[in-house]
């Protein structure tokens, strides 16, 4: 075997004594390495060994460039293979393709990260004419020894020769026929014997080869195999939806087989150390004696709660209980087992992290530390920050059939159940009626709030993780699936794929996966298990950097003040515009014909926006408040049907032909990239004093209510130093006004949005003329990449799956991008001013992989939609902890 470390390719494990251990995942695979670990445990593994993951890299890359054959693999690897064979002949004292105690084998994937079901597997590999004899001979078993065979065919013609499984099934059907029984498990060796040469036909039908027969190119064929699989569609998808995009590659496990089938006191199941749904601390699982594994998986009979293992086979049961506790304390973690028993004797065949749901997560986490295994802060690593979701919003019932209709972007959790409606008004009235309601759109746009608040979730066939609907879905808490390409609309109907609706019919959304299906789905709701606040003190103690919210209704803010938010980091003030008592003001305000009218027009929001930031400032006491200026175009306010233009022209009293010539000159053919944000601050200056002057009045007054006030007044889409020197002057020009007329004065600050790549490019500079700086990495990605946030569903997902793009940056932070431009503003910005107060409101706030890169920049806060807050108060903890221990 080759000897210096960074070239060995392949890993023994063998009475007692591991080449690996745990802490080689990269290179062994998780399954490589528990195996690995447990060896050195003492714990009774199976001997075998492990071809690492860097073959497979080499071997994938070579496929790529053409390589046929041996060529593919790293030179001396399968002289490597052959000499670990050696290994566990000698520890198995059996013999490889031998007429005498022939070994047999398993073959395996395993990944660094578990991809279950995603990979393939060959059990009973060295099995042809002759071992298939002497196995019959020396079990006394020939029904198992021809019953392995059989099964070993299928498996190795199915997986390595590409035969499909139902021709082998239709041979085993022909055989139950003939002998007029149900199961296969009846058979008798007689009818196996007969069975297998069929099977061995079968597979020369259909490949035009012979079965091989020589174990060595069995095994051959099947490691090629595994490695193949690693790039497998379905493998390929899984890695795509889990982004697990930084892996190289599978390992292989070679392992000697144990029999489960070899009688009553043989058994076969699988365990987890604690109950993986509610996290109880008490072995959960369940195992079936006189089995191999697949006969677990494949549910053809009942498995039995592992509680009973100990009535069954008390000694197996007694060294499980043994091994599944020194493997939990060994890995400080609830560990998934594999087990198998042959003749009474245990051995374990995998050990990994087990899956749990939140609340198992958290109550595993919490009595870990109660039991001194874990310390608080190394249980806060151990909880997956994002599935923390999981247990703000009900789920589907597990058990419920469902029926699938389409799937699209997954853009905010949840699982819901509802009437469609394929408009606001609909939505509304239909809620009103007391229906519950999913409101269906191509895409939403702010005229849509009032119907969206009214519904529980949207589907737009539009749009990706930052669209409009996407945005306001996570800040209201609600679910939502985008860029649904399949879906289509016509009129009252609508069509999901090939299926036909019509509004009204029910459909059900898991937000969180981005599917839709028919009819309506139960979903339970398990509520906030009892240590969520203990595990919340906890991650807020480990934790350097704030969390705000993004919220601007007074309900929001209840709501993200519940969940731990220290402040708002983005109160988007043009939702307030949409309200119906103040959508009247804003468009007479653009449509003014004279600067007077338009201050008058102005002048009717003043006390509206006064208000709002008053109830705000009242809910938020002590905590800051950033107030983002006005962003959107102005023609996002005005109405595009001729009707609605007809109504607003009588109000307002003028011509409909000029309203509409109105709504056509504010039209752009790049409105993102147009007249918004501070552009619109520059031109249309009143629109901002106004908001400027409610702000300030709003603070003086709840100030006098013994409110502690501290707003943060943000200026966005920022380009340059100029435009936030002009603004700036300007809005302290009307702080000097209102605190000269209120008799009164309030602290504020003045900051901007780094959104424009110019922005970050040139932060020093605009440092000088900003008190803090927020990402806005929704547009700051936008415009890095030159993807529309808004059309990005067209092309996206296939980068993703093509993994030109590892994730979609517009849900988790492009480092190397964006990332990039956000480090030069965080330098240039503190090097000019060094207590530069920095965060991030863009979607990416609420996303772990992105707050870890924020603590990595040494930021202030992140900010993020108030369902997110608990996420983002873990996961900023996770980061901390980590930067403290690197
Ligand atoms: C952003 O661009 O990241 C942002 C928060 O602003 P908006 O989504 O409102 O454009
Ligand atoms: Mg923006």
């Amino acid at each position: 075997m080759s000897d210096s470390d960074s070239t060995k390719l392949v890993y023994s494990f063998s009475s007692g004594r591991a080449d690996g251990n745990a802490g080689q995942r990269e290179l062994l695979g998780g399954k490589g390495a528990g195996l690995a670990e447990m060896t050195n445990l003492g714990i009774p593994v199976p001997p075998g060994f492990t071809i690492s993951t860097a073959v497979c890299a080499h071997y994938s890359d070579a496929a790529q460039n053409g390589a046929e054959g041996a060529a593919r693999y790293p030179k001396g690897m399968w002289n490597d293979v052959e000499q670990a064979m050696g290994v566990v002949e000698q520890a198995t004292g059996c013999k490889f393709g031998a007429s005498q105690k022939p070994l047999l084998v398993s073959v395996r994937s395993g990944a660094a990260v578990s991809m279950p079901g995603m990979m393939d597997t060959i059990l009973n590999l060295g099995l042809n004419e002759t071992t298939v004899e002497a196995l019959a001979t020396e079990t006394d078993n020939p029904r198992f020894a021809w019953d392995s065979y059989r099964r070993f065919i299928q498996m190795y013609g199915n997986v390595v020769l590409g035969v499909g499984t139902a021709k082998f099934e239709h041979l085993l059907e022909q055989a139950m026929k003939a002998r007029q029984i149900e199961r296969d498990s009846e058979l008798e060796a007689s009818d196996l014997m007969e069975l297998v040469p069929k099977y061995l036909a079968l597979v020369e039908t259909e490949t035009g080869g012979k079965f091989p027969t020589d174990p060595m190119d069995q095994l051959h064929g099947a490691i090629e195999a595994v490695l193949n699989s690693w790039n497998n569609e379905r493998a390929v998808l899984y890695r795509r939806i889990h982004r697990i995009h930084t892996l190289k590659g599978t390992a292989v496990n070679v392992q000697a087989m144990v029999f489960g089938n070899m009688g009553e006191d043989s058994g076969t199941g699988v365990c987890f150390t604690r109950d993986p749904s509610t996290g109880e601390n008490t072995p959960f699982g369940e195992f079936l004696t006189n089995a191999q594994g697949e006969d677990v998986v494949a549910g053809v009979r009942t498995p039995t709660p592992l509680s009973e293992l100990e009535k069954v086979l008390p000694e197996a049961s007694a060294d499980l209980h043994e091994a599944m506790d020194k493997l939990e304390h060994h890995f400080k973690d609830m560990q998934d087992l594999e087990f198998t028993i042959q003749h009474g004797k245990l051995y374990l065949l995998q050990t990994r992290n087990g899956k749990r749901t939140a609340t198992a997560a958290l109550e595993i986490a919490a009595d870990m530390v109660k039991n001194g295994i874990l310390t608080p802060e190394e249980a806060l690593l151990k909880i997956d920050a994002m599935a923390l979701d999981q247990l703000l919003h009900p789920s589907f019932d597990p058990k419920a059939d469902k029926k699938r209709l389409a799937t699209g972007i997954p853009a905010s959790p949840g699982c819901v159940v509802g009437h469609v409606a394929l408009t606001p008004d609909r939505a509304e009235e239909m809620t009103d009626a007391g229906k519950q309601v999913i409101l269906v759109r191509l895409e939403t746009s702010p005229e849509d709030l009032k119907g969206m608040a009214k519904s529980l979730g949207f589907l737009t066939a539009r749009g990706g993780k930052t669209s409009h609907a996407a945005v306001v879905a996570r800040q209201m808490g609600k679910s939502c699936i985008a860029g649904c390409s399949t879906l289509a609309i016509d009129g009252d109907t609508f069509k999901l794929g090939e299926r036909s609706f019509t509004e009204g019919d029910v459909i059900s959304l898991d937000g969180a996966l981005g599917e839709v299906y028919e009819g309506a789905i139960p979903t339970v709701d398990r509520g906030l298990p009892e240590t969520f606040q203990q595990i919340m003190s906890w991650a807020d103690d480990a934790r350097r950097m704030k969390v705000r919210t993004n919220s601007e209704t007074p309900t929001d803010c209840k709501k993200a003040r519940e969940f731990g938010a220290e402040g708002i980091g983005l109160c988007r003030t043009e939702h307030m515009f949409f309200e119906e008592d103040r959508i009247q003001n804003v468009r007479r305000m653009i449509l003014a014909g004279t600067p007077q009218e338009r201050v008058e027009a102005i002048g009717g929001l003043l006390p509206m926006q006064r208000g709002d930031f008053e109830e705000i400032f009242t809910i938020m006491d002590d905590l800051p408040v950033n107030i983002r200026l006005l962003d959107p175009p102005l023609h996002e306010f005005l109405p595009h049907d001729a009707e609605s233009q007809r109504v607003l022209a009588e109000s307002v009293g003028i011509e409909v032909s000029e309203v509409a010539r109105r709504v056509e000159a504010l039209g752009e053919t790049n409105p993102m990239l147009g007249h918004r944000g501070c552009r619109l601050g520059i031109t249309h200056p009143e629109i901002y004093d106004m908001q400027m002057r409610a702000i300030l009045e709003a603070a003086i007054n709840v100030t006098a209510k013994g409110i502690k006030v501290h707003p943060e007044i943000m200026i966005p889409l920022a380009a340059t130093d100029r435009e936030l020197a002009n603004l700036r002057a300007r809005l302290l020009r009307v702080a000097d006004t209102v605190f000269a007329e209120k008799g009164s004065k309030v602290a504020f600050q003045i900051g901007t949005m780094i959104e424009v790549p110019r922005a970050a490019l040139t932060a020093g500079q605009l440092a000088a003329e900003a008190e803090f700086f927020s990402f806005g990495t929704n547009d700051l990605t936008q415009m890095t990449f030159g993807f529309s946030r808004d059309d990005v569903a067209g092309f996206l997902p296939r980068y993703i799956e093509l993994g030109l793009i590892p994730v979609d940056p517009f849900d988790s932070l492009d480092k190397d991008g964006v990332g990039r431009l956000m480090k030069i503003a965080v330098d240039d910005g503190r090097a000019t001013r060094s207590n530069l107060k920095i965060g991030i409101c863009g979607e990416s706030g609420g996303d772990p992989a992105s707050i870890e890169f924020c603590e990595s920049l040494g930021m202030t806060y992140v900010s993020c939609s108030p369902y997110r807050i608990p996420t983002a108060r873990l996961a900023a903890a996770q980061a901390a902890i980590r930067a403290r221990k690197s």
